[in-house]
């Protein structure tokens, strides 16, 4: 017994002293800390505002002072904190000049990344874009008319002919669109859903949530795994406004399932006089299984089976920007319309231009429709090896000494839960090095310029050419030959 308590005694001893030498450094370390003034003589900005630089500055300088109190990073003189000091503003102004965003090769595998922006645009609508993003548009005025016009018109036309729906609405995203619907024909009244559809899409896009935000009041039935039409059918009262299904798009449940055909629903709901929505998710425009890809529900299919109003992403396998779509039946959308809550997230003239000229490409006879999306999706792992072979040419001669390079088969992602858990063929670069782990290999290839984003998967890096355009091939090449140089200095050759 005294036996612990002196050595508990001893090691808390032990712990005071240690804690009084933290203490001490830290003490130091702040010293060590130079004043906001000292450093807005040390950096140039280029031109930035000195008010912005001296800001910089305050912010790095607190950032070290608790990163020094939490014994992050003892300082050991007055030199060192002054170099970190002006290395991280330097860089913070730079980024701040450029802009932060930048162009990144993905080689994750996965074409609607949402990390990454989901879907790409392609040469030709920047084209398009710069022409309008320049000057003025006629984004509210019938020019015929010289009246005041209105923006969703600019592409109505396209969306009522591509999903054979009466009238649309765009909003800035798919989660605006479901919040609209259910705000404009639910609002304190009842939305019955299935247990089985309550989804959860990446982002924090919670059906529950939105449903509650928009004022209806969710009517859950069924089990997870089994609702059936009675269920439906006993749910409806006087207080029920809608029905809601939602796309499972990011899961699916298998084994003892059943639900009733949404043909029977919807038959269900309008002898009742109400509306059934559909927040179908990734909104396809056109057949999957055509252009040799997997099933996903074909908006104009969900409209002729009789849904009243269909939301889809403006930015997944429809290939355009991020915006929300309705389609449906007249009365309904023009109810989304005139609600204020449009005003709210309406879109911008930017956003409208892309998507009307993205539905243009639609507009063609068969085919894939030409959008960056589709030329990535469709892409054969033939024409994916020749790309991969034409990596490995350029590799230089320390890339061949530090990398093992291989070609192999593998399935890419569409993504941004598009054609769930299917998969699509593709190609990819294995690549090992012994001189790093796979971690530090994936961070060094995000530090390229421009950075190339690949994947680890059981402990190995991977870079898929899927989503990667032929033009950025070159990039690639230099990454890996960069990183190499990287691996190679730091082990003194
Ligand atoms: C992606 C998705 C959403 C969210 O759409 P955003 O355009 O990202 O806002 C909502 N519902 C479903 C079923 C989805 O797949």
């Amino acid at each position: 017994m005294r036996e612990r308590f002196r050595r508990t005694a001893l090691i808390k001893y032990y712990l005071k002293t240690i804690e009084i030498a933290m203490q001490a450094k830290q003490i130091h370390s702040f010293e060590f800390l130079p004043s906001v003034n000292e450093m807005l003589d040390k950096i140039e900005g280029g031109n930035i505002k000195t008010t912005i630089r001296a800001e910089i500055i305050r912010r790095e300088l607190e950032r070290l002072r608790r990163q020094i109190t939490t014994g992050g990073i003892p300082l050991t003189s007055r030199s060192e904190a002054v170099k970190r000091v002006k290395a991280n503003v330097q860089a913070q102004i730079r980024v701040l000049l450029e802009t932060p965003l930048q162009r990144v090769v993905n080689a994750t595998g996965v074409v609607l990344h949402t990390g990454l922006g989901r879907a790409p645009l392609g040469e030709h609508a920047l084209q398009y874009l710069q022409n309008i993003a320049c000057g003025y548009v006629n984004l509210e005025i019938d020019l015929e008319r010289g009246r005041r016009g209105e923006r969703l018109d600019l592409v109505n036309d396209y969306l009522t002919l591509l999903s054979g729906a009466q009238q649309s609405a765009v909003v800035n995203n798919n989660a605006a669109a479901v919040l609209l619907m259910l705000n404009s024909v639910a609002n304190r009244r009842e939305v019955i859903v299935s247990r089985g559809e309550l989804i959860e899409i990446g982002g924090s896009f919670r059906l529950p949530d939105v449903m509650k935000k928009s004022g209806a009041k969710m009517v859950e039935i069924g089990t997870t795994n089994r609702t059936h039409l009675a269920d439906y059918e006993n749910a409806i009262t006087s207080r029920t406004a809608a029905i809601l299904l939602a796309h499972t798009s990011n899961y699916r449940i298998q084994g003892f399932t059943t639900k009733p055909a949404e043909s029977d629903i919807i038959e269900l709901a309008h002898h009742h006089n109400l509306p059934v929505l559909l927040d179908l998710g990734s909104g396809a425009l056109i057949n999957m299984e055509s252009l040799g890809l997997p099933h996903e529900t074909v908006v104009a299919d969900a409209v002729a089976r009789g849904f009243d109003l269909v939301s889809f992403s403006g930015d997944k396998l429809l290939g355009g920007v991020q915006a929300g779509i309705v389609v449906g039946k007249r009365e309904y959308v023009n109810k989304l319309r005139k609600n204020p809550l449009m005003r709210v997230v309406r879109c911008d003239k930017l956003i409208l231009s892309m998507l009307a000229f993205i539905l243009s490409r639609y507009m063609v006879e068969s085919g894939p429709p030409d959008i960056q999306t589709y030329r990535f999706l469709t892409r054969s792992r033939e024409s994916l090896r020749k790309m991969a072979n034409t990596v490995l040419t350029g590799l230089d001669d320390v890339a061949k000494r530090f990398f093992r390079v291989e070609i192999l088969d593998s399935v890419a992602e569409a993504g941004s839960g598009s054609l769930p858990t299917e998969t699509i063929p593709s190609v990819v670069l294995r690549i090992q090095c012994d001189k790093i782990s796979e971690v530090k290999l994936a961070a060094l290839f995000r530090q390229q310029d421009p950075p190339v984003v690949g994947y680890i998967r059981a402990g190995q890096f991977f870079l898929d050419l899927k989503a990667v355009a032929d033009k950025e091939l070159p990039f690639i090449v230099n990454a890996l030959n960069r990183v190499a140089e990287a691996v190679a200095s730091k082990r003194g050759k």
